[in-house]
């Protein structure tokens, strides 16, 4: 008998959870048919996006390539997937070197995810959407610091030593920390005073992540301090230009470098794909991830538009959910292969909050559960947060 194959566009968390899932739970083997499993990106290696901030304040290899990856047993194509024809069971990409090509599929996982959300290109500045554009960071502000050490006047010295990062989700948390590290230690070497550093963190918000604890919340505002960042509520960049941020209460800040970290949007290449979407642009799922209204496909993660079919709650796009939906797709595949009912999505997070952020080499980590209101912070979050990532990224 022919392999049954399965293709997973997206070697993302979500994908690769999928893929680790879905090998174990059916062990390769369905009805007696050997499972063929095909991992399609568009990229030649797994991007760690949860480690983004890094290489914009030192040198550090975010992109895997896939055959570095512990799981194994899976082909990889480099490719861009077009899109998807459910009827004839088959998707569309473009090949690593241009070629429209094909590839049939018996079940398909659609996990393309999500893409950083960038400000109007004359608003200035760089935003960090991809590793490029870290590194195009990191050359920036260290190019600024080498000016500083021969600049004589004091003023246009400071400038060059600040940076305003617009932002305040974890992402600009991390990275405004990371930053104001990095670039005192830089300004250190460089004969140049270190407290003349300045990171601003533009927060459009009164307070950092409104949704956590006020004692989380003092531990978070205490280690940003101590790393060297200003947190500036209720303020929004409008733009930089010519070296200043013009802010939305109208007040300017002098910097080198203004760096945009502004959440995330679904992957607007899903537009064209085929595919039924919701009106926020994510593929429109029932509650096990099957795609609606197309046999054996299923979606999950930021690109996924999933809802808890009991309290509501819309899934968030963060790697923790992908994660868990790569799980949970594992048991619903095999219960669907077998002909069993499937187990059905449930909120992340409906009876527990927690958060794990690196600041420096320092994290601070929060749980809520059962009515405690845990807080961690200190070495140790910033080594669990490595762990989590290095486990989502199935490194060996
Ligand atoms: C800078 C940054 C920091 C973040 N920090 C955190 C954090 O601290 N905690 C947290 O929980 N979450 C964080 N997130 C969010 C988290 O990274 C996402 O929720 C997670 O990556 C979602 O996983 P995914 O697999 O659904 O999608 P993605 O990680 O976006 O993966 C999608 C994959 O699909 C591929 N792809 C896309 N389109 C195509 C196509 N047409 N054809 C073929 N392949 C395609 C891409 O190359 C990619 O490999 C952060 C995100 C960013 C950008």
């Amino acid at each position: 008998m022919n392999d049954l194959t399965c293709v997973i566009i997206g070697g993302g968390y979500a994908g690769l959870q999928a893929l680790k899932q879905i090998k174990e739970k059916t062990r390769g083997i369905a009805n007696g048919r050997r499972i063929r499993f095909v991992l399609i990106d568009k990229q030649p290696g797994h991007l760690r996006k949860l480690r983004m901030f890094r290489p914009t304040a030192v040198e550090e290899e975010i992109v895997i390539p896939w055959d570095h990856l512990a799981l194994k047993d899976f082909e990889f194509v480099q490719g861009t997937v077009a899109s998807v024809d459910s009827k004839e069971k088959r998707i569309r990409y473009t090949d690593a070197q241009g070629n429209d090509a094909r590839m049939q599929y018996d079940f398909l996982i659609v996990a393309v995810g999500s893409i950083v959300r960038r400000p109007d290109p004359d608003q200035g500045g760089i935003a960090l959407t991809d590793p490029q554009a870290a590194t195009d960071i990191r050359e920036h502000w260290r190019a600024n610091l080498w000016k500083a050490a021969d600049e004589k006047d004091p003023g246009e010295r400071k400038r060059l030593m600040t940076i305003a990062v617009a932002g305040a989700g974890i992402s600009g948390m991390e990275t405004s920390a990371e930053l104001s590290i990095a670039m005192r230690k830089e300004a250190t070497a460089l004969g140049l005073n270190p407290s003349d550093v300045s990171v601003y963190l533009l927060d459009a918000q009164e307070r950092l992540l409104p949704e956590v604890s006020d004692k989380f919340r003092r531990k978070l505002d205490q280690r940003l301090i101590e790393c060297g960042v200003t947190v500036l509520h209720n303020r929004k960049a409008m733009r930089e230009e010519a070296g200043v941020v013009t802010l939305s209460n109208g007040d300017c800040l002098a910097v080198g470098l203004c760096i945009w970290t502004l959440g995330l949007i679904p992957n607007p290449g899903l537009r064209g794909m085929g595919l039924p979407l919701t009106p926020d642009g994510k593929v429109l799922v029932d509650e096990c991830y099957r795609v609606q209204g197309m046999p054996n496909v299923y979606s999950i993660g930021d690109c996924a538009g999933i809802v808890d079919p009991i309290d509501g709650r819309a899934t968030q796009m963060t790697c923790f959910e992908a994660g868990e939906q790569g799980l949970l797709l594992g048991k619903i595949v095999m219960a669907d292969l077998d002909g069993r009912s499937a187990p059905s999505h449930h909120s992340a997070k409906s009876n527990m909050d927690a958060f794990t952020i690196a600041l420096g080499e320092e994290g601070v980590f929060w749980i809520r559960k059962w009515g405690l209101d845990m807080v961690m912070t200190g070495k140790i979050p910033g080594r669990i947060k490595k762990l989590v990532e290095d486990a989502a990224s199935m490194l060996r």
